[in-house]
C-alpha cells in the first residue's frame, strides 16, 4: 500500500440532490434519489490499482436535522458504495458524521476527527501519501488540519475560490471531478518520482 486516498462523498461520488422549492443542495435523503458518476467506480479502480486504499468520510446531517430517517441515510450510502465498487475497486471504510454543526461534535468536517480515524488503520503510511479530496471548502480545510494533501473538485471559478483567498488555503491538487483527479493524481506522483 503506497498511501491513502479519502474520498468526500457527495458532489464526488454522488450528485447531490436540488431541492426546487427552496433552492438549496442537499445530499440525497432517499434511495431513489442516488445518482452515482459513472465514472466513479472505474476511478475507484485505478486509485486501487495505483496502489492507494480508498476511504468515504462524509457528513450526512440530514436525520439530526429531522430531514429523513436514519435508515434512509444508511440505505443511500450502501447504494452509493455499491456503485462505486462495481468495477472491482474497494472501498476500505466509510466514516460517517450525523451530527450538525451546533453539536460542536469532532468529526464534523472541517474538523479532522473523521480523517484521523479513517487513518488510524493506516498509522504506517506518511501522512503526505494521504489525501483528502472533495467539493467544499471544508474538505480542504479538514484535510490541512490532518496534515494530508488536499484536492478541490470543482470550476476554478467557483465561491470557493474567493474562500480559499480569504483564508489562504491551496488545495494540493484542483480538478473537475473525481475521473480528473486521477488523471491528476497520476502525473504528480510521477513528477515526484522524477
Ligand atoms: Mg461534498
Amino acid at each position: 500500500m503506497r498511501g491513502v486516498v479519502l474520498l468526500d462523498r457527495d458532489g464526488v461520488l454522488n450528485d447531490v440532490v436540488i431541492d426546487p422549492e427552496h433552492g438549496t443542495v442537499d445530499s440525497p435523503l432517499h434511495i431513489s434519489q442516488v445518482r452515482v458518476y459513472p465514472w466513479v467506480s472505474k476511478s475507484i479502480r485505478s486509485l486501487n490499482d495505483l496502489g492507494y486504499a480508498v476511504s468515504i468520510v462524509t457528513n450526512q446531517p440530514a436525520f439530526a436535522k429531522g430531514k429523513t430517517t436514519r435508515a434512509n441515510l444508511e440505505a443511500v450510502h450502501r447504494a452509493v458504495i455499491d456503485e462505486a465498487q462495481s468495477s472491482g475497486g474497494r472501498i476500505f471504510s466509510s466514516h460517517i458524521c450525523w451530527h450538525q454543526s451546533e453539536d460542536r461534535c469532532t468529526c464534523r468536517k472541517p474538523q479532522p476527527g473523521m480523517l484521523e480515524d479513517a487513518l488510524t488503520a493506516f498509522q504506517h503510511i506518511n501522512r503526505d501519501q494521504c489525501w483528502m479530496v472533495g467539493d467544499g471548502v471544508t474538505d480542504v480545510q479538514a484535510g490541512q488540519k490532518a496534515g494530508t494533501l488536499t484536492a478541490f473538485l470543482g470550476p476554478r471559478k467557483c465561491d470557493a475560490c474567493k474562500v480559499f483567498e480569504l483564508e489562504g488555503l491551496c488545495p494540493t491538487l484542483w480538478a473537475r471531478n473525481l475521473q480528473d483527479f486521477v488523471v491528476c493524481f497520476e502525473g504528480f506522483q510521477s513528477d515526484k518520482s522524477i
